[in-house]
């Protein structure tokens, strides 16, 4: 019997489990992640400003497994010997036939100390009640968010729709190292989007960092200093830690180089935003699209060669993307149209609603959706 390995239950994880576990072969499957529950990232940001139930948001992994009949462990990873095809969870070992890596990206704190002591990362359910629980229990009089990014920019207007519902006024500043926001879109959404941060009220300082943090202070270069502050850390991500001590080929942020077939080597798949895939000089960014059919890809092509089959390239289908933000002004790119404004934040909120698990939490999210909406 082939011993199946995935590491992470995230989009790309639960994507390969659900293929394998339907494959015939009488596979042992195990899913290894550190959380007990699966969450749906997309909407984090709007369990502020929108108020969407974080509960919502989440799946226990392990019903999940049940369902499908394969295992599941509760456990970080700490490192992997692609050599042995072993991988050492805690105190321990587990071996491999194949290995999927889908551990996705983490808060990266470029070893900034302050950020790691001072600042709240935006990735996940429990970071997103802690900046609320913030917010409810301080009466900071300005919001830094480092990283203007498209999290950056969607924490940013959130934060704007928060302080709105709770009829305070309070400075919400975006600290930018690159000259714009939102690097590398097209200049017209670069554009739309930075009008749209202006007419509600939100400072996007560029070429500017931040220079030293404390509990409730940020300096930022250039010698301005906010006091009674409260900073949001989301300049960038990277990935897991084991996988930075693999001597492997990755890209700067770790992700690790795969090739057209999503292999790391004979054993080894990646999907995700842990898998740096590129093609015809393209690079894919990280994303649920390409995460979900990354994962299923890897899985089947485990199947094929187990099957003695050819393997199959992966050939990305780019859907678009969309800037939410939260007055309802979102722009991006769906299917190669430019679309802004409230058809782009119903594009991106059916997206999400069409991408979530279980109809509870579907049912759950439109009732919050909608209240929040109209
Ligand atoms: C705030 C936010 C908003 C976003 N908005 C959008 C959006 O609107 N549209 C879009 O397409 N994408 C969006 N993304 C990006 C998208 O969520 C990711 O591309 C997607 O989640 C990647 O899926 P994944 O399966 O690779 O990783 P993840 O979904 O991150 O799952 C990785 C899993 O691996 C586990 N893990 C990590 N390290 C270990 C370890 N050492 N041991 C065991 N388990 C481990 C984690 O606990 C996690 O469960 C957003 C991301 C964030 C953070």
């Amino acid at each position: 019997m082939k011993k199946i390995l995935i590491i992470g239950a995230g989009f790309a994880g639960l994507s390969a489990a659900g293929r394998l576990s339907k494959s015939g072969l009488g596979l042992e499957i195990t899913l290894l992640d550190r959380k007990r529950a699966f969450n749906f990232l997309p909407l984090i940001p709007d369990c502020i400003g929108r108020r969407i139930n974080p509960e919502f948001l989440c799946n226990d992994i392990a019903a999940f497994c049940r369902k499908l009949s394969i295992k599941f462990i509760q456990k970080e990873v700490n490192s992997v010997d692609l050599a042995a095809k072993q991988v050492q969870a805690g105190s321990t070992s587990h071996n491999y036939d194949y290995l999927i890596i889908s551990s996705g990206s983490q808060p990266n704190f470029f070893s900034n100390p302050d950020a790691r002591a001072y600042g709240f990362p935006l990735n996940n359910v429990e970071d997103v009640q802690r900046i609320i629980s913030c917010l409810q229990e301080n009466n900071y009089e300005n919001v830094i968010i480092c990283g203007a990014g498209y999290t950056g920019v969607e924490a940013a207007t959130n934060l704007w729709l928060y302080f709105k519902k709770n009829k305070v006024s309070k400075n919400i500043i975006m600290v930018e190292r690159a000259p714009s926001a939102l690097g590398p879109l097209p200049a017209w959404m670069k554009d739309y989007a930075g009008r749209n941060l202006k007419s509600i009220g939100i400072e996007v300082l560029t070429n500017t960092v931040i220079e030293k943090a404390g509990p409730d202070k940020v300096l930022v270069s250039g010698g301005r200093e906010f006091v009674r502050s409260v900073l949001i850390w989301v300049p960038g991500v990277k990935t897991a830690e084991f996988i930075q001590k693999l001597d492997i080929p990755k890209n700067p942020q770790g992700r690790i180089v795969v090739d057209e077939y999503l292999r790391l080597n004979q054993s080894c798949f990646c999907a995700g935003d842990t898998a740096f895939f590129s093609s015809k000089n393209t690079s894919l960014r990280m994303a649920v699209q390409f995460a979900i059919t990354q994962g299923d890809l890897a899985a089947q092509n485990i199947i094929r060669n187990i099957k003695n089959m050819p393997l199959k390239k992966y050939r990305p289908l780019d859907l678009g993307y969309i800037i939410p933000m939260a007055n309802n002004c979102s722009c991006g790119q769906v299917m190669g149209l430019n679309v802004s404004g409230w058809l782009a934040t119903l594009l991106h909120f059916s997206m999400c609603i069409f991408r979530s698990i279980g109809w509870i939490n579907r049912a759950g999210i439109t009732r919050n959706l909608i209240k929040s909406l109209f």
